[in-house]
């Protein structure tokens, strides 16, 4: 149940794994954060898992994530009098406003907005990006367009205009509802899909108030380009590949990938890499070579988080792709360039009491033997701004509030502790030292670096750093001569 690795594991369940045993294996074999995916599925399946999550979590005294990813404002086309429709490259056909079903040569798009939005030139992508369409002339209720490559259409497929902002609600009826019942639920953080601009995040988070943290997937080619601003207010970030993919050119992926990463790290907050990491392990019980050195690369560049959708959700090995996952992470941390690596592309500390501290405590424990850094924190800012550092030694995160320890299972590093209230420094190294000795990460006599914030109800207040044995005794009676 000890984690031996840093970067933090998404699970999606699903219908392969919707019994507490499952679940409960899930976990046992790495996986910090469960995800529940409101495209598929009932709001009273989506139920029924976070009540088995709860239960796994009260058994085994951990605390568990819960990621609710919403569908997002997804377009898709109409229906078909006559079935799916073969469209042959170089023919012309039509969306319009039109609800009577399509044929050969048109299909209603039932969003007058985006019909309005699109001009000549613009791409839509059908079926995941299999077909391909240029714009040719665009009316009243209407466009025109060229088949540039064909395909077979059929009802209700989703489309998308990589190069068009929509000026769609970043919500959908849909989604509010979804979120009402997520927020409702318990679930710790809300991911927002197909986010165009930062504005997208803000109206999300006043509906989510201090009920979950926000977290923004970025799917379209407009988010990469507004990113800096849908960082800075958003929670977290998801590298969402799988939409990424179909709205970008597949080569321009990967690059993205990585600078979102590095600017997330920059930011200290934390960044989800998602989308077929294992996919071959929806049929096949061990992964290709391709795959594994996927997940790798994204722990190497620094993720807090790799994920898993349909492999966990859907696939025929959801244990054994949790368990791969896990292997994967531990030996890529073991590895000397690892560390080496994660250094060359860390940012310096941000300039502030908080960051000096952080930068402070990582230097301790990389000097010293040193068996974890303690972050007694209330919102989970000391802790994340332990863990932008990326020490070498594990980082507990030990807070009173069983909101906030849940929030930050999503953090690379993070081993998260609820801890009772304290309001005396003294009490809150106490507090560590009980945190780590519960998770075997020293022992008696060895030694962690504690810090804080005092006064203690204040969050974002980081401002004390003591280096402390691991003995509740020799702390109670001050023989680490320590601040009392
Ligand atoms: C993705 O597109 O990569 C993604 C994670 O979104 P979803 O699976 O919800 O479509």
């Amino acid at each position: 149940m000890n984690r031996e690795r840093q970067v933090k594991i998404v699970a999606t369940l699903g219908p392969a794994s919707s019994d507490r045993e499952t679940i409960k294996a899930l976990f046992m074999q790495g996986a910090d954060v469960f995800r529940l995916n409101m495209s598929h599925g009932t709001q009273e399946e989506q139920r029924a898992r976070y009540e088995l999550i709860r239960g796994v979590e009260a058994e085994l005294g951990r605390p568990i994530g819960v990621l609710a990813d919403l569908q997002g404002p997804k377009i898709r086309c109409g229906v078909f009098g006559t079935g799916p429709q073969q469209l042959e490259s170089g023919a012309a056909f039509r969306f319009d406003s039109d609800t009577a079903p399509g044929d050969g040569g048109r299909v209603c798009l039932p969003h007058p907005e985006v019909l309005g939005a699109l001009v000549e030139g613009a791409t839509l992508l059908v079926n995941d990006g299999k077909i391909r369409l240029k714009v040719t002339a665009v009316g009243a209720g209407f466009v025109d367009t060229e088949v540039l490559v064909g395909g077979e259409i059929s009802d209700r497929k989703g489309v998308s205009f990589p190069d068009v902002v929509l000026p769609l609600a970043a919500l959908s009826a849909k989604d509010k509802d979804d979120l009402e019942f997520a927020c409702t639920l318990g679930a710790d953080w809300i991911a927002l899909s197909f986010v165009q601009r930062a504005e997208d995040v803000r109206e999300a988070k006043a509906l989510v108030g201090a009920r979950a943290s926000v977290l923004s997937k970025i799917e379209k080619p407009a988010a990469v380009e507004n990113f800096a601003a849908i960082l800075e207010a958003s929670d977290g970030i998801m590298v969402a590949r799988g939409d990424l993919g179909v709205e970008m050119p597949l080569a321009e992926v990967p690059p993205v990938q990585k600078q979102l990463i590095r600017d997330c790290r920059a930011a200290g907050k934390p960044v989800i890499v998602a989308t077929q990491m294992l996919e071959s392990m929806i049929t096949a019980p061990v992964p290709t070579r391709a795959e594994v050195s996927d997940v790798a690369g994204a722990i190497y560049d620094g993720a807090d988080a790799v994920m898993l959708s349909a492999e966990s959700a859907a696939g025929d090995y959801p244990v054994e792709a949790v368990a791969t996952m896990n292997q994967v992470a531990v030996k890529v941390e073991r590895d000397p360039l690892y560390r080496e690596i994660i250094q060359a592309a860390s940012t310096p500390s941000t300039v502030t009491i908080s960051g000096a501290i952080a930068t402070a405590a990582k230097e301790i424990a990389e000097t010293i033997d040193i068996k974890a850094i303690c972050c007694f924190t209330f919102s989970g800012t000391t802790a994340k701004n332990v863990a932008r550092m990326r020490p070498a030694v594990p980082i507990v995160a030990l807070t009173p509030f069983e909101g906030a320890a849940r929030r930050l299972t999503l953090v690379w590093g993070l081993r998260c502790v609820k801890a009772a209230p304290v309001n005396r420094f003294k009490m809150a190294v106490i507090e560590a030292v009980r945190g780590a000795l519960s998770l075997d990460l020293g022992h008696k006599g060895e030694r962690i670096v504690v810090v804080a914030g005092v006064p203690f109800n204040r969050p974002g207040t980081t401002n004390i750093l003591r280096v402390a044995p691991l003995d509740e005794q020799a702390v109670f009676e001050g023989e680490d001569a320590g601040p009392a």
